[in-house]
Parts: C-alpha cells; structure tokens; sequence
C-alpha cells in the first residue's frame, strides 16, 4: 500500500534535485543553531553554509561518530551540543539503553515526530498491510524510539495491538483471541515464539497470522531465517529498519521481498562509504558499504553525515511495487564485525550459512571469540545448536566448518549442541559472546 505515491513513485534520478535546497537550508540550520556542527565544520575549514555547497560536495564533509555526540554531553548540556531546538519546541526525547550506563537522548519537535511517524507509515505499508487489519506488537516502547514508529500502526488504518516485549502467554493468548492478521517483532523473538509453538504443539502456520513485520536486528532478510519464519507461521515476512538518531524507520520492504526501499526521501538523504577509509561508495546495484545518513530538515537534533555502523547491500533495479527508491539488505553491523587473519566477517553471515543445515540444526548459534578486540587468529569458536532429536557428528562439524570456509573465506571450529542449550532471545539475539576471550589483542 503506497503511502504517498506521489513521494514514493517519484522517479530516483529526480530526487537529489528536490533534496538540494532543503539540505542547503539544513546547512545554514546547523551553522545557526547547532554549536557541535557549527564548530566542527569551522575546525574542517568550513567557515559559513555557502562555502559546505551542496550535495555534490557532501564527500568533503567530515563523518559524525556517534561517540563524537555523547562526548559533548555536560551537566549544562545533558542533551549534547548538537541539540539545535529551543527545548520548549521539543515535544518528545527518546533515549537509547547507552553501554556506559548514561542514556544518549534523542530530542524531537512536534514536526520532526510528525515525519518519523510518516516515514515510519511508509515503511510499513510497503510490506502490504491492510486497513481494517489487527497487528500485534511485542516492541517495547518505554524509553526508546520503537514508540515513534508505533504511532504508525493507526495511521495505516490498523488496529494496534501491543504486548510488548517478555509477554510470550499474553501474545499467544491475544493471537488465539484476537486473531490478529500481522506479527510485528524481531526476528529472533519470531524464531523463538515459533519453537514455543512447535514445542506446545500450537498449530501456529494456521493460526490468523499472516504476515510477519521484523525490525531491530538482521536476520529476517537472511533466506534460511526467513525460510524457515515463513514455514513456522505459514505467513510472509518482510523487514524494516531505522537507527535512533535519525529516524525510527527508513526503509521498509515491499511484497517482492527484494530488499527494504528507501522511505526516508525528503527528510533524509543517505551515502554508503567504504568503512575503513570513509569513501563515498557510488549508489549502484549490488553496492555494499556502510550507510551514512544526514538529515534534510530535521530540527531538534540534525545529524550530518551520521555513521549508522550499518553495513548493506544496494538493489536499485525496478521494483514491481512501483516504489522508485533504492533497496538495501542489513549484512551487518560493525559493531559486530570480526577481523579474523584480515577477513571482515559477520557472526549474523556465518549463522546464515549454518542455517541452510536446517532442520538439523535449529538456526540459535553462537560466536566465541578466543581474543579481546575485533582481531582474531583463526580458528573461530561456533557453537552450533542441533535440533530436537538430532545427535552430533563429525562429519556434519566438518561439513559445516567447510561451508563457512568457502562461502566467507574463515576458518571455524564449530561445536554441535544439544537443542536448548543457547539462550533465547525475546528481543535481540546475541551473536557475539566473548566470555571466552582470554588472549589478548592479536595483531596483524
Ligand atoms: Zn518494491
């Protein structure tokens, strides 16, 4: 369902050209009200709005580390030196969970939450909802900016339902009752409601559930995750994504089920780089870098040239949906990312390798790294869950071993387990566990 067609069928190559003054006019924003991007473009040598240009020469522009934004926080400016509106205009501040214990916030105008909730409706709709239909969601809004894109839900004419996240008996119960149409959660949390069914003997493939909505974590665009959610529910999923300080939602996955679309356009623009060496990366078909966002008119707290640490394959060919923005597929996040002997891997791309092994093995796969740090010396520890039923062997190790070294070029030990033994996530999987670290350090 389009949102905006007017928007989202505009062709592509006419973007930038719609984009350009309103950036121009973010620009000239920053330089008035935002002190953190006034003084770091002044220290790049860029001393008035005229002198930044226009998108063409968005590439000269130094990145924005989210660090960088927390390190301007103070007692006098809690919020950080990018917040740019008077907080009387602020109607709205999300904040994250924060490693280090103090939350980062993310202030929004009454407009700025008007366009997350708009761009949020745009990815939504893409993935084929219908008014008139009933969508549960396990998202805990609370503090964070999973609220925001829940404010979707009713301008796309739904009925909302929400139990939010640890709430397996009251989600099965509103489901068997309620009879709602469409799921929306994570993919981990999709995988582990489907193995509660299987193990209740709940007929979840002819339950009301129809399509599956998954956010907040990759893996609902890996084939064998979505293979096998698809299977478990008997319904089809399509994938969303968005990043906190920017905007809840960004891209949402039409019905072809190639990739997320863009529906970000005229309040977002975005660039890929190389993330080692910041390169801009040409937007073209088959594409892969990481995704840099900066805002068009945002006001509470713009971003310039955002690192996301959100790394992506483009598709830009037609889409039969009609929608005419650039498609992306989640690989990975850096923060995420291993180094083993020089080799970038992600432990989201060696748990879709080990998936094709379904339904030996029941897809909850863990990576333990032997050294602190992203380098590793190879071989990488996996700990590969086996299905109910199943036993290890060696053969079955060893195949599995030899598909993670041709597919991603790593060399693996895995280890086969027992079902059950991994923990289950109802919200974001934790691939990564580096309990067993003890070396230090490896160098190159
Ligand atoms: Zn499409």
């Amino acid at each position: 369902m389009l949102q905006e067609p007017a928007i989202e069928t505009l062709p592509w190559a006419e973007q930038k050209a719609q984009d350009e003054p309103l950036y121009r006019d973010q620009i000239r924003y920053l330089f008035d009200r935002s002190r953190f991007f006034r003084e770091k473009l002044q220290a790049h040598g860029f001393r008035t709005p005229e002198s930044v240009g226009g998108l063409d020469d968005i590439a000269a522009l130094p990145l924005t580390e989210k660090d960088e934004l927390r390190a301007s926080r103070s007692e006098s400016d809690p919020i950080g030196t990018h917040l740019a509106a008077p907080l009387e205009e602020v109607v709205r501040i999300f904040s994250t969970s924060g490693t280090t214990g103090i939350p980062s916030y993310i202030p929004l105008t009454a407009i700025d939450l008007e366009n997350w909730v708009r761009t949020s409706a745009r990815s939504y709709g893409a993935s084929g909802l219908a008014p008139g239909q009933r969508l549960i969601s396990t998202y805990n809004a609370g503090p964070f900016v999973a609220g925001a894109a829940l404010d979707a839900f009713p301008r796309l004419g739904l009925c909302h339902i929400p139990v939010g996240t640890g709430n397996t008996e009251r989600l099965l119960a509103a489901v068997r009752l309620l009879k709602p149409q469409v799921l929306a959660c994570t993919p981990s949390y999709a995988l582990h409601l489907a193995e509660i069914g299987e193990a209740r003997g709940l007929d979840l493939p002819n339950s009301s559930i129809e399509r599956i909505l998954v956010a907040g974590e990759p893996g609902g665009g890996e084939p064998a995750m979505r293979a096998k959610l698809e299977a478990a529910w008997g319904a089809r999923v399509t994938e969303a994504m968005g990043i906190g300080d920017i905007s809840v939602s960004l891209w949402g996955e039409c019905e072809e089920q190639h990739g997320m679309h863009f529906s970000g356009r005229g309040f977002v623009h975005f660039e890929l780089i190389e993330p080692e060496t910041g390169k801009p990366v040409p937007i073209e078909d088959g594409a892969r870098g990481e995704l840099v966002y900066t805002h068009l008119k945002h006001r509470g707290a713009p971003q310039l040239r955002f690192r996301s640490r959100d790394h992506v394959v483009i598709h830009t060919g037609p889409c039969a949906c009609g929608r005419t923005s650039p498609r992306v597929r989640c690989i990975g996040r850096t923060d995420d990312m291993l180094i083993v002997r020089g080799v970038n891997v992600f432990p989201s791309a060696i748990r879709e390798v080990v998936n094709h092994y379904a339904p030996t093995v029941t897809g909850v796969v863990s990576v333990r790294p032997s050294a602190k740090g992203v380098k590793q010396a190879p071989p990488l520890k996996v700990v590969v869950e086996l299905a109910e039923g199943q036993s290890a062997s060696e053969a079955l190790q060893q195949r599995i071993e030899q598909d993670i070294r041709a597919t991603l070029v790593v060399t693996t030990r895995v280890h086969l387990e027992p079902a059950g033994t991994l923990p289950r996530s109802e919200y974001k999987s934790k691939l990564l566990d580096f309990s067993e670290a003890t070396a230090e350090m490896v160098d190159d």
